[in-house]
């Protein structure tokens, strides 16, 4: 069965989003957890696994 679920993102520093509209280009995500984390805490354990930032890794 086909879902015409889009992703909201405001996260501009992915080479997946689109910033005027708010919006993840990919069609699905992976969400994980940080590495080591077990604080409960939104922000460790909802990263967003398929971010690619648009600077290379140094
Ligand atoms: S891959 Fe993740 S961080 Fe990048 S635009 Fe999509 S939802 Fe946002």
């Amino acid at each position: 069965m086909h879902h015409c679920q889009r992703i909201m993102c405001s996260v501009g520093s992915c080479i997946f989003n689109t910033p005027k509209d708010n919006l993840c280009t990919l069609e699905a995500i992976q969400v994980s957890a940080a590495a080591k984390s077990d604080s409960g805490a939104p922000y460790d354990e909802t990263l967003c696994a398929s971010y690619k930032s648009h600077q290379k890794k140094l």
